[in-house]
């Protein structure tokens, strides 16, 4: 998916409704990696991006920084051989 601006995207994972959001999903997990198990550098990365600013919890996956690097490599493949560039780019801001 194409953030047609990036901007206004990383203005959107700086309010607080967010950041509130997001620790409430880390809590609920157990505070770990939803994959590996891993407590370290968590991120919360969206499954959609159809809900953004009203995402459900079920939208969500906590997912430690290594994880989450290698799913959005998944993704970032896909994309390439589908357009052959890169429209998303993963941010390290603790979600994306
Ligand atoms: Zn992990
Ligand atoms: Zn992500």
């Amino acid at each position: 998916m194409n953030h047609d601006s990036d901007s206004a995207y990383a203005d959107y994972l700086r309010r607080p409704w967010w950041r509130g959001l997001r620790q409430w999903k880390i809590d609920n997990v157990g505070g770990k990696c939803e994959r590996c198990g891993s407590t370290l550098n968590l991120q919360v990365h969206h499954l959609t991006y159809d809900t953004l600013g009203e995402e459900m919890p079920w939208d969500l996956e906590v997912l430690c920084k290594r994880c989450h690097g290698k799913e959005h490599a998944t993704e970032i493949l896909a994309t390439m051989k589908r357009y052959g560039v890169f429209d998303h780019i993963t941010p390290d801001q603790g979600a994306a």
